[in-house]
């Protein structure tokens, strides 16, 4: 049995997740003893002041001397890159919440389970590229990776006092996103500030464009498969518009086990510092006859073509999951641009997926490279 978390370090303290995390920590007299954060240095400096950590990391290396800067007055270490990045998430702590978008976060995980940190991962490209190395490292170190992803915390939550007995079933609930039905043709036409705008949840714009296209559902079947070690065929995908269902496990019996609350990141980051027990909270909490009705349908497999891509990556195993990640965290950066319409994020990835060569039992060297030439191969198609 764990003890409460007392102090962690926090990766990606400036993004979303990073400022709920930082919200909890201040309620619940939790110490951040190392903040990073890609380029965001007015906030950091800010962070840095208001915790004082030991160390602060910035994840582009360009940002060092501004940030170094704006700390030159107090004894803030001060890192960056993702040796950096590695450096703090080794520091010794009750707990490593990786928090950074894109795969410049699978480093820094395998190096604080490596020196027997525990990691609360919100992550997901960890995952989905480094899956199989990162679980395989996580086991042998005996160190358990908490969730904090809606859905996955709901099916780590569902399995707690489970006592071993086999999941017929996860169901994995999505919104839907903003082009819930929609056709391919209607995808076209689609603007930015569209994709941009999701019905229930409030992130970043690198999820929020994947919720649009629905590639966030299927990074989180991968990332599913690897921290409940369940095949892809056991994963069913379901539409659920008003996300107050975020995931749920069948069992042999036909019992279905799953959590229900408002949709509010809060909740999982709060429960993966809290595990097993809970902190109390004076949000507001879920009504269920508010609500009224809950609804679960399939997903249009045909118009969201990613969700479909991601399927097929799994499947194929090894590599392919980097060449699907990579192929979309590329495209996204594009269609944020303005640089590619938002139909094209699916098509550039499907031809990745056929075309950059992967490979099935990889290392950590052949993730690293499959994400750069998927990523070169990408570039070179626009
Ligand atoms: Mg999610």
């Amino acid at each position: 049995m764990y003890n409460r978390v007392r102090d962690i370090v926090l990766l990606g303290s400036t993004g979303s997740i990073g400022t709920q995390t930082l919200d909890i920590c201040k309620a619940q007299d939790i110490k951040p003893v190392a903040l990073c954060a890609n380029c965001n240095t007015r906030l950091l400096e800010q962070q840095a002041r208001e915790f004082s950590p030991k160390a602060v990391c910035v994840g582009d290396d360009r940002y060092y001397s501004d940030i170094k800067q704006r700390l030159s007055d107090t004894d803030i270490k001060v890192l960056s890159g993702v040796e950096g990045l590695c450096e703090i998430a080794a520091i010794p702590c009750d707990m490593v919440v990786n928090a950074v978008v894109g795969m410049i976060g699978l480093r820094p995980t395998l190096k604080a389970i490596e020196s027997g940190n525990r990691v609360a991962l919100a992550n997901k490209e960890t995952l989905v590229t480094g899956g199989e190395i990162v679980t395989a490292l996580a086991k042998e170190k005996q160190l358990p990776i908490i969730p904090i992803d809606s859905e996955h915390s709901a099916i780590f939550q569902s399995l707690m006092g489970n006592r071993g007995n086999a999941i017929e079933k996860i169901l994995l609930t999505a919104s839907g996103g903003p082009f819930y039905g929609y056709t391919r043709e209607q995808l076209k036409t689609v603007t930015k500030t569209q994709a941009l705008n999701h019905p229930n949840w409030t992130m970043g714009n690198k999820i929020t464009i994947d919720s649009a296209t629905m590639m966030n559902k299927g990074l989180e079947l991968i990332e599913a498969v690897w921290l409940f070690d369940v095949p892809p065929e056991k994963i069913e995908i379901l539409i659920h518009r008003q996300s107050i269902l975020h995931s749920a496990v069948e069992f042999e019996d036909g019992a279905i086990i799953g959590q229900m609350g408002v949709p509010d990141m809060h909740i999982p980051i709060a429960f993966a510092l809290s595990y097993p027990g809970r902190f109390t909270s004076d949000k507001k909490k879920l009504s269920l006859s508010e609500i009224g009705t809950l609804t679960f349908g399939k997903p249009d497999y045909d118009t969201f073509v990613c969700l479909s891509a991601a399927k097929k990556a799994i499947k194929q195993g090894g590599t392919a999951c980097t060449v699907l990640n990579s192929a979309n965290e590329t495209a996204v950066g594009l269609f944020l641009q303005d640089k590619i319409p938002f139909y094209k994020i699916g098509e550039l990835v499907i031809s990745a997926l056929s075309d950059v060569e992967h490979n099935i039992k990889p290392t950590l060297d052949n993730i690293l490279d499959t994400e750069k030439a998927t990523r070169e191969y990408i570039l070179s198609r626009i």
